[in-house]
């Protein structure tokens, strides 16, 4: 088996303790005192325990988010966003602490998972930031009359917020700080796949004396604890990143009172690659488009799109990376890719490369799970399948893994048909030196994002979401406070 690196003693001794969760400024056992273990991915070993939460702790943390609403919407701009920033500064501090805890339940390498701790950070701040600048407007009004027409935007109320398992930190602090910066409280669900990083992050929270109540985390099983937050009445908003599956599920739970709802869901998204593009800027951008994470993105560049006059050598190429990728530990210094984040989401991908190869499609890289000492881990080899056709399972439905499908095209409008042939429409990457063809495709593309001679370019102010099946609302920026307020319009008549 593989050999784990030492942990810090801070890491060891929070791993030591039963974790729980955190209502209404207190830590808890599950009512029925059951846990769930969480997992080191890269060698399938438990590495602590968490509380199975159940209907009774949710509702619990509503109530006790609900009791903290009213003094938590009535705190001053300034001091909200100096709270915020005292909760970036001590993620900063424990920097250290939370990558490791991040690359050993997750499984990304540390590299990656240092750079998730720096956008938690930025993005803490940010937020912060927006907390005095949250202004209304007012209206001209054309009825007879003197009227003086301004609006306000005022807080939702409770919000529950429900996240992935592929940026346990982020996902996180996407949901909870644009959501307290505006006057709400919340409720966190984190992914059962890597509940220990929300949990060491709802100590952080109370370190930087957050008013009881404010942020509560329950964990637990999406069916149980996510259910029960998606049916609450006394929730007023889901802020959800997931699947499109449970996405569709959420908004059927939601319809009772009418809450608001966002969703950030799957991608299939095409990395397209014209013949006259800086073609090693395009290569490596398609290799991190879709390695990056262990292809563990919902923006994954996981359709490959090629002029037909280059595809042969730059699939062979692109194939001969994935080939050379080390995989290991996320620890070691040496590991390049780490493995998928639970045993569940292996099979699944193992699964779906099976598929391909009954479609015919040809996997020219990778397509195995490694032996050795890699094999009690969640591993699967960065694999590359070419012969695709766009209407293969494979090039439809998302698989969430270091998978990529190549599939070569003819000329620009084949491109776009290609690239727009599917039921998501969350990102798309285009590379060209080409300026006319790179602005014709950025308008033609169904996407969230177009990124142009660049792959996965994200920043805290850039706005995130999806077209078609890839969700509702937009993220990040100053959309994302669009999110958690409602406008109020207050009419006044002097006359
Ligand atoms: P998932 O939908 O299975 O689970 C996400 C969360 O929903 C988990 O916390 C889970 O416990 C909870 N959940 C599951 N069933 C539920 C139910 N019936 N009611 C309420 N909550 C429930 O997704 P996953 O496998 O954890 O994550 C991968 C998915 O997330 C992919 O589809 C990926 O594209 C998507 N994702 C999207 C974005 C984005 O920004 N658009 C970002 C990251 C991940």
């Amino acid at each position: 088996m593989l050999q784990v690196p030492k942990l810090l003693p801070s890491t060891a001794a929070f791993l030591a303790k039963p974790g729980q969760m955190l209502i209404g400024g207190q830590w808890r056992n599950a009512a029925s005192h059951e846990t769930l273990p969480s997992f080191d991915p890269a060698t399938g070993q438990p590495i602590g325990s968490f509380p199975a939460g159940a209907a009774e702790d949710a509702n619990e943390a509503v109530a006790a988010a609900r009791r903290a609403f009213p003094a938590w919407k009535r705190f001053s701009p300034h001091e909200r966003g100096r709270m915020l920033n005292r909760i970036a500064a001590l993620i900063e501090k424990y920097e250290d602490e939370l990558a490791e805890l991040i690359t050993l339940e997750n499984g990304k390498p540390l590299w990656e998972a240092r750079k998730e701790v720096a956008t938690a950070v930025s993005w803490t701040e940010y937020y912060a930031g927006w907390t005095t600048k949250l202004t209304g407007e007012t209206i001209p009004m054309s009825i007879p009359g003197q009227f003086l027409n301004y609006t306000t935007r005022e807080p939702l109320g409770v919000v529950a917020g429900i996240t992935p398992p592929n940026y346990p930190l982020t996902m996180v602090l996407y949901k909870a700080i644009p959501a307290i910066a505006t006057g709400n409280t919340i409720v966190i669900k984190p992914s059962e796949d890597t509940s220990l990083v929300a949990l060491r992050l709802g100590e952080i929270i109370c370190e930087a004396e957050i008013p009881d109540g404010v942020f509560n985390i329950v964990t637990g099983l999406g069916e149980t604890v996510g259910a029960t937050l998606a049916n609450h009445h006394d929730v007023d908003k889901i802020t959800f990143t997931g699947s499109t599956e449970v996405g569709r599920l959420l908004v059927h739970a939601s319809a009772g009172n009418l809450k608001k709802v966002s969703l950030e869901l799957g991608g299939k998204s095409p990395n397209i690659v014209f013949a006259d593009a800086d073609l090693e800027a395009a290569l490596k951008g398609v290799f991190f488009g879709i390695f990056f994470c262990q292809g563990e993105i919902c923006s994954a560049g996981s359709r490959l799109f090629v002029e037909r006059s280059i595809y042969e050598e730059f699939v062979a190429r692109v194939s001969d990376m994935a080939r050379s990728v080390k995989l290991g530990h996320g620890l070691d210094e040496q590991t390049k890719m780490g493995p998928l984040v639970s045993r569940g989401q292996q099979q699944r991908v193992l699964n779906y490369i099976r598929i391909g190869t009954q479609e015919n499609a040809k996997p020219v890289a990778g397509g195995i799970a490694p032996d050795g000492e890699l094999a009690d881990g969640f591993f699967v080899q960065p694999t590359v399948f070419s012969g695709v056709n766009n209407s293969m399972r494979i090039a439809q439905e998302e698989i969430f893994g270091p998978v990529v499908c190549a599939i070569p095209f003819d000329d620009l409008p084949d491109a776009i048909a290609k690239g727009n042939d599917s039921p998501f429409g969350l990102a798309a990457g285009v590379w060209t030196r080409d300026v006319r063809k790179a602005h014709q495709m950025a308008a033609a593309l169904d996407a969230g994002t177009v990124w142009v001679n660049c792959f996965n370019a994200f920043d805290n102010a850039s706005p995130w979401g999806g077209f078609k099946l890839s969700g509702w609302g937009r993220e990040k920026g100053p959309y994302g406070l669009d999110l958690f307020t409602q406008v109020k319009s207050v009419i006044v008549n002097y006359s």
